[in-house]
């Protein structure tokens, strides 16, 4: 019988995190399709909470490797850990949550294994034994649907594409497997790890709501002035209020280099669009931004968009956005601003 792996990592926390919980909740769905038996492969310093958090998930088997050399991010003992659980598990299909840490082994591991990898899906469909991939291609132009022949196919699956699986604790018994990381394997160590602080403060993937400024808060106004600061206290205001996610155009955050009054708030970490990020978020409210094409291409995975511009001809205007509303974005945030003050008070 076929079995469909799910690679997780344990990482502080005892309860999985939401993107491995996604990749389960895609693997039990796989595996109930094809008739197949699912397997959970768990790689951490010790695994027996988390284990017992998935309890419930149907799995036959639940296979581990613990140990303090296998707590930090290394490709060298991760892909040593993920290649002892698949040896021993012997799947046909391997799931993992593409998160950076094992985004970076899944091509390894595959090679080792005699399989293929593909990372940056975003669907799994399982129908009459056969499993289907989605993937997008030119920064989420073109979407297509894959199918492997070689097994084992290791697929590293994006966050916020799956509903995560919810079930009942209970007691798993994880079985060890013995992963042998030779000495050069583990000589990386992690010291530490450096988030920029505007990152930590508006970079929030899980947000329901992602918040674009674009360039012209910095823009010269109907007064013949700029009013950055004010822009700034305005777009912080409102990201306090509602914990929305900040994204950016990239004419703006390219304007701290020309030396032109910019918002200190953002970095290129927020670049929204083709050479920025596709973040996924339920809603988008995008400001004093035009909308152009190589922008627009990062909202592909925004559900429901909305742009605020006083150019009724911008490129939000020409079908890439639900509602326009034409209007000076200072105006309208600083009525939004009061109205969310009035109802947090
Ligand atoms: C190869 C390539 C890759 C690119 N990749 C990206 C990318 O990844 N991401 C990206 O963002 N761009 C990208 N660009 C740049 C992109 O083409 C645009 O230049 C950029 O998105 C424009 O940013 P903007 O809309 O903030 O600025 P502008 O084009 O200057 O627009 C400012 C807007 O603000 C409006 N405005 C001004 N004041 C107000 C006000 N008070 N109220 C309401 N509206 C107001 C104006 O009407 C105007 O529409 C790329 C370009 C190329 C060539």
């Amino acid at each position: 019988m076929d079995t469909v792996l799910i690679l997780m990592h344990v990482e502080k926390d005892a309860v999985p995190a939401k993107s491995a919980l996604e990749a389960l909740g895609a693997a039990s769905e796989v595996a109930n399709a094809c008739g197949a038996d699912l397997a959970v492969g768990l790689v951490g310093e010790s695994l027996q909470p988390a284990a017992n958090h998935i309890a419930g998930c149907g799995a036959s088997q639940f296979l581990g490797v613990a140990g303090a050399e296998f707590k930090q991010a290394r490709y060298g003992s991760d892909v040593a850990a993920a290649e002892a659980i698949c040896r021993a598990a012997k799947p046909t299909i391997v799931i993992a949550p593409a998160t950076s840490r094992w985004n970076r082994v899944v091509a390894g591991l595959a090679h080792r294994l005699g399989g293929r990898a593909d990372t940056h899906v975003t669907d799994l469909v399982a129908a009459n034994g056969e499993v289907k991939i989605t993937r997008w291609y030119y920064r989420q132009r073109m979407e297509a649907v894959l199918q492997r022949t070689q097994r084992p196919w290791v697929i590293a699956l994006e966050a916020g594409c799956h509903a995560p699986w919810k079930g009942d604790v209970g007691a798993a018994k994880v079985e060890l497997v013995t992963a042998t990381a030779p000495a050069a394997a583990t000589r990386t160590t992690v010291t530490g790890v450096k988030t920029p602080a505007s990152g930590q403060q508006t970079i929030r993937p899980d947000a329901e709501l992602l918040f674009v400024a674009g360039a012209g808060w910095t823009k010269k106004q109907a007064d013949g002035q700029t009013h950055a600061p004010e822009a700034e206290s305005l777009i912080r205001g409102f990201l306090q209020f509602t914990n929305a996610s900040l994204g950016s155009s990239k004419s703006l955050v390219d304007l701290s280099k020309d030396g032109q009054p910019v918002l200190t708030l953002m970095t290129h970490l927020n670049q929204i669009g083709q050479t920025g990020s596709t973040p996924r978020h339920l809603k988008g409210l995008s400001t004093c931004c035009h909308g152009e094409e190589p922008h627009a291409v990062g909202w592909r995975f925004i559900t429901e968009r909305r742009a605020v511009n006083l150019d009724p001809n911008c490129g939000w205007a020409r079908g890439k956005t639900d509602v326009l509303y034409v209007a000076d974005a200072f105006e309208v945030m600083r009525k939004v601003n009061a109205l969310l003050a009035a109802k947090h008070a």
